[in-house]
């Protein structure tokens, strides 16, 4: 069973529409914000991990 995203309302899995019928939300959006932020949280927790990497690397910290 689908959810809306933003009013948590049921939406038929025959329901194809773009639009929540409960509150309007715009589906396609919300669901497209969702993958955008989870990629950011991915892209940031890697970013973290190779800096905490370099910084334990001599050279590399006296070069900055
Ligand atoms: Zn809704």
């Amino acid at each position: 069973m689908r959810k809306c995203p933003k009013c948590a309302g049921r939406l038929s899995p025959l329901f194809f529409g773009t639009e929540c019928k409960h509150c309007g939300a715009d589906l396609m959006y919300y669901h497209f914000d969702e993958r955008l932020e989870q990629d950011a949280q991915k892209a940031a927790a890697q970013e973290e991990k190779v800096k905490r990497v370099l910084n334990k690397l001599p050279f590399y910290r006296k070069k900055q």
